[in-house]
């Protein structure tokens, strides 16, 4: 019911205000083939644990350098495309401005991670949405990585779950480096049940991969809080 209301009001708003591109204004359609020309998909070869991708031909699966140094609890994370301009924006108002309309164009971007062979060879469980404390989902009015991972549950037909929450309120992670951050956002997950979860491989949904720290932290949380492997998907690899 609520998605039938939900496309009525999406369909009223289309007729009052016909759509445009979200990036270049352009008359006639919410993302038009011009930009979505522009993405850079995140294509072989990449990175098999934190899929940064690389210049050149490497035709057997590599590790980047930083993977090889750093460990994370996570086994990897698959990202749709690459942090150029067109999916910057896209994603800044999405989560900033509040424009919910471009939920649909991030799906697919987030769908197109989803294609990954490791995932077709050993699904996961449950989808987690990494959380936002609660104050900061009062301001912006909505959880963007909730808002994809329950797409991807539809997508895929595969439970999403809240299983995290977040017990600490941080300052933004935007202009720290990537050991601030680390230090910024520890302790700041816990569980959000007191029930463990019992050995389930979940699969953690967020909009962007940065330095990969958010994702290192919620995993750690939620295998100590039960879960037998940690994945992770996100939009953009920035
Ligand atoms: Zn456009
Ligand atoms: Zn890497």
């Amino acid at each position: 019911m609520a998605g039938r209301v939900k496309f009525l009001l999406r369909s009223a708003l289309d007729i009052l205000y016909p759509p445009h591109c979200e990036c270049c204004e352009k008359p006639g359609s919410l993302f038009c083939k011009q930009c979505i020309k522009r993405i850079r998909w995140v294509r072989a070869p990449y990175c098999q644990i934190c899929s940064l991708s690389v210049c050149g031909h490497i035709s057997r699966a590599f590790v980047c350098a930083n993977c090889r140094v750093r460990k994370f609890s996570f086994q990897f994370a698959v990202c749709g495309c690459e942090a150029e301009e067109v999916v910057r924006g896209l994603i800044h108002r999405f989560k900033y401005l509040g424009n919910t309309r471009l939920e649909s164009i991030l799906s697919r971007l987030l769908f197109h991670a989803w294609r990954d062979n490791r995932i077709a060879a050993s699904p996961p469980d449950v989808l987690v949405p990494v959380p936002l404390h609660p104050l900061r989902q009062r301001e912006r009015g909505f959880n963007q990585a909730a808002i994809l991972a329950e797409a991807l549950s539809q997508h895929t037909g595969i439970p999403c779950k809240s299983y995290l929450k977040r017990s600490l309120f941080t300052q933004s992670q935007t202009l720290l480096s990537r050991h601030e951050r680390r230090q910024n956002l520890r302790g700041a997950f816990a569980l959000r049940s007191h029930r463990p979860i019992v050995s389930a491989n979940v699969m953690l949904v967020d909009d962007v991969l940065t330095t990969g720290t958010t994702l290192e932290e919620c995993s750690k949380t939620l295998l100590a809080g039960g879960a037998r492997t940690v994945k992770a998907i996100t939009v953009v690899r920035a």
